[in-house]
């Protein structure tokens, strides 16, 4: 998120000369995070055929609904037969964010008692160690409580800043590494974790575009740094966007067209938070991609100054 201006615009001149030569970007296959995780076999004993979620909800259909975005989606018979009924069955559907099954406990280090997964302490009073970060088994979003649906297993795209904010300080504190300089190394070790992964998850759920990139990546969507623009028109606005900054005569005329390019940014965001709300992955992704470009012209426009040249080398 901090490359300098030269980077900023690498994507869209190799973007461009891609477009130029028609020649479709080659992105090698990425494995959803979700398949690298543990993940249950659905075995009679699994969670996912015990006739309840893992949030202990009854479970309302039978039907294992694998999703692999990355390879395009898995869907079985059942589920085409599924995806036929009346759309008010809808709301009972097993979302596909929750597709990230751990256990819901796990053993404290210290005592061995049992403790909610994504406890940052452990429970018991007479021990209440720090535990280890969960690292790749949870999300942000559980992380921080922050931008999860009332259910609380689906991330939003709207989420509420001051929440987030409220949420991080709160958890940021508990885990703060000072606390913990007096206790064993392997204490202050977890909460040195725990604080940095925490702070990533804020920073990464702050930002609109880290947040969508983010998202993606939860529904096994990868969006690279030098995504191509499909969209001609978009490309050529775009370069527009760019020529207009290089050719601005001073800093009255970037400003004007800084607060043009956030009003891209503005509309491209809400369109995301309409596309993710309606489940639209591609859409979703489309729209990144084009923030990513926008976020870049408003970087170049931050970045000017009288005199300094906006170096497009590689
Ligand atoms: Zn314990």
């Amino acid at each position: 998120m901090s490359r300098p201006a030269t980077s900023a615009f690498q994507a869209l001149d190799r973007a461009t000369s891609r477009h130029l030569l028609h020649r479709p970007p080659v992105h090698p296959p990425r494995t959803p995070l979700a398949s690298r995780r543990p993940h249950p076999a659905p075995t009679p004993a699994s969670p996912t055929s015990t006739g309840f979620t893992r949030h202990g909800k009854p479970r309302p259909f039978s039907i294992h609904r694998p999703y692999s975005t990355a390879a395009g989606s898995v869907q079985s018979e059942a589920h085409d037969a599924h995806n036929r009924q009346p759309k008010h069955d809808h709301e009972h559907e097993e979302s596909p964010w929750e597709q990230n099954l751990r256990p819901s406990t796990k053993a404290c280090w210290k005592c061995d008692a049992s403790i909610p997964y994504l406890s940052v302490h452990c429970e018991r009073d007479d021990c209440g160690v720090i535990q280890r970060a969960p690292e790749e088994e949870a999300n942000y979003f559980e992380v921080l409580e922050a931008g999860l649906d009332k259910d609380g297993s689906t991330p939003t795209f709207d989420l509420d800043l001051k929440t987030l904010r409220n949420k991080f300080l709160r958890v940021q504190q508990r885990v703060h590494p000072d606390s913990y300089s007096q206790k064993s190394e392997r204490e202050h070790t977890y909460a040195e974790t725990q604080s940095s992964f925490v702070n990533k998850a804020y920073h990464t759920l702050r930002n609109p575009l880290a947040r969508a990139q983010y998202m993606l990546q939860l529904r096994g969507e990868h969006v690279g740094e030098a995504e191509s623009l499909e969209d001609p028109e978009l490309l050529m606005e775009v370069l527009e966007a760019r020529e207009e900054l290089e050719e601005a005569g001073g800093e009255e005329e970037v400003d004007k067209l800084k607060r043009k390019n956030d009003a891209r940014i503005a509309d491209t965001i809400t369109a995301l938070s309409r596309a993710f709300a309606a489940d639209d992955i591609a859409e979703a992704k489309a729209l990144t991609v084009r923030l990513q470009y926008w976020e870049n012209i408003r970087r170049a426009a931050v970045e000017w100054a009288p005199g300094k040249r906006i170096e497009l080398t590689h």
